[in-house]
Formats: structure tokens, C-alpha cells, sequence
């Protein structure tokens, strides 16, 4: 079992033209195990983003207080390939696109960055998988041999986003509003591929406006996050009781003015 723990994380940005600096997360905490299925809920603009980029080790967000550790190991300072080595996987909000490099290139080198330098996956093995896990995501094959990103549609890169991730088979997933402007055709089958995943050796952490998602992902613990803080876990059903009451009657439920 490996463990994921953020304790006391407190975040700033910087806004380069205006030279001041501004607090986004202030003072999150979030244990994770492997086999553990784990949802962040919460408004726009609360820092749910701010904290997987973190996580990841985007250089942008600045830790000034508290740490992130793997089983044990702080990685603050660690390079987010390091990061990727030791593990960790962030399926972005917003994937990038990378021109010349195809999307095949990308994840042989990704795996291979988790072997040992002198045991690189066959190019055969590499295949099988990868044709396998095209077939989960309902992605046609020439998905693999365009370039990372590029003229992909919004479901497209959120599928490779899933693809990359059952490849590459992480010890930690974060997955950012993976389910945004995805059809009911293209959630099923995203989230069928991250129920596949499901092990005791995989953790994950979806992000979510939305309790949609969690009806095909089924989370053991729901965090609300508010104005840069987790101010509310429960289980599944907080999810739920969220989508009746929405983030206002849990802010005054709690008597935050965030
Ligand atoms: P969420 O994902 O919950 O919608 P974000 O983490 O994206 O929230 O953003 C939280 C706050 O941090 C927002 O006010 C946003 O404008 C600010 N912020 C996030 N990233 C940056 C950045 N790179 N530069 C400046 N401000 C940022
Ligand atoms: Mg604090
Ligand atoms: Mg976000």
C-alpha cells in the first residue's frame, strides 16, 4: 500500500505583471491510501486545480507552508518528472497540445520513465496494451499515431487523458474535471476505463463540479472544498445531500463566509 498525504498545504501564485502574490490554498489536509477512491468537490475558483498542480509540481504554485508526501518522502522540491517517476499522474483540466511528438512517443517514454533505465518495455508488450486499453476507451488506432493533443476534440483528449493514464498505470491518479464537457456516452466509457484501474495498488483523486460523475466512479470519501480549505469529508452521500442543498447551504450549514 502506498500512501499520499497533504498536511497543513498552504499555496500562493504570483501575479507576474502586478508583482503581488495571493493565497490560494490555505491549509489543506488529505490523507489518500492505494485502493482508495477519493473526490474534491467544490466551487469555481476554490483552488481544486491550484492543489493538483501542487500535488504534480507545476513550479507556478509557490509552497509556503506544509508539506506533500509520498509514503513518507516530502516532494516538495522534486520536479513534477521526478514526481511522475515516483508515481504520481495528473490527468489535466486543460491537456496541452505537443506538436511533434505523437501520442504513442509520448506514453513509450512516460512507461519506460517508471522502468529501470535498462529494462525498457518491448515494443511488443508496448503494442498488446496499448491496443487493448484502445479497445476499453472505444479510441480508433489511429488516435495512437496522431500528435499528442493536436486538433484533438474536447472528448478526445479527455479519453487519451484515460489512455495515457491506463498505460502508463500510476500509483496515484488525480484526474481534474475529467468529466467536463463530456456526453453521457463518453462519461460511461472514461469511467469504465477508471474502474478498470481499480486495484489495490491505485488510488484516485477526481475533481468535479458535478455528482454525475460519481454515479459511474464510486468514491469512498467526498472532501468540499471552500475557499482554499477541505471543509467538509464524508462518504458518497455527501455528494448527494451537496447536489440538493448546492455549495451555498453547506456554506451556511457551516457558518463560512468564503
Ligand atoms: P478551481 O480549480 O477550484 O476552479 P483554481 O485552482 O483554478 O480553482 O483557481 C483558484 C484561484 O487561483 C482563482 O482565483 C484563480 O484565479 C487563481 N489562480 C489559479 N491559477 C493561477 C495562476 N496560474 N495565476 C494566477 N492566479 C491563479
Ligand atoms: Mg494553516
Ligand atoms: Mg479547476
Amino acid at each position: 500500500m502506498a500512501t499520499l498525504k497533504v498536511t497543513d498545504l498552504h499555496v500562493s501564485v504570483t501575479d507576474e505583471e502586478a508583482k503581488t502574490s495571493k493565497e490560494i490554498l490555505k491549509g489543506v489536509n488529505l490523507t489518500m491510501n492505494t485502493g482508495e477512491t477519493h473526490a474534491i468537490m467544490g466551487p469555481n475558483g476554490t483552488g481544486k486545480s491550484t492543489l493538483s498542480e501542487t500535488i504534480m509540481g507545476n513550479p507556478h504554485y509557490q509552497v509556503t507552508q506544509g508539506n506533500i508526501m509520498l509514503d513518507g518522502v516530502s516532494l516538495l522540491g522534486k520536479t513534477v518528472d521526478a514526481r511522475a517517476r515516483a508515481g504520481l499522474f495528473l490527468a489535466m483540466q486543460y491537456p496541452a497540445e505537443i506538436k511533434g511528438i505523437t501520442n504513442m512517443e509520448f506514453m513509450r517514454a512516460a512507461v519506460n520513465a517508471t522502468r529501470p533505465a535498462d529494462d525498457p518495455i518491448s515494443v511488443r508488450a508496448f503494442l498488446k496494451e496499448l491496443d487493448k486499453n484502445l479497445e476499453v476507451l472505444n479510441m480508433s488506432d489511429d488516435m495512437a499515431e496522431r500528435y499528442l493533443n493536436e486538433g484533438f476534440s474536447g472528448g478526445e483528449k479527455k479519453r487519451n487523458e484515460i489512455l495515457q493514464l491506463m498505460m502508463i498505470k500510476p500509483k496515484f491518479a488525480i484526474l481534474d474535471e475529467i468529466d467536463s464537457g463530456l456526453d453521457i456516452d463518453a462519461l460511461q466509457v472514461v469511467a469504465k476505463g477508471v474502474n478498470q484501474m481499480q486495484s489495490p495498488d491505485f488510488g484516485v483523486l477526481m475533481i468535479t463540479h458535478y455528482q454525475r460523475l460519481l454515479n459511474y466512479i464510486h468514491p469512498d470519501q467526498v472532501h468540499v472544498m471552500m475557499g482554499g480549505r477541505i471543509v467538509k469529508t464524508g462518504d458518497a452521500t455527501l455528494a448527494t445531500e451537496l447536489e440538493a442543498k448546492g455549495y451555498a447551504g453547506l456554506r451556511d450549514e457551516l457558518g463560512l463566509d468564503v
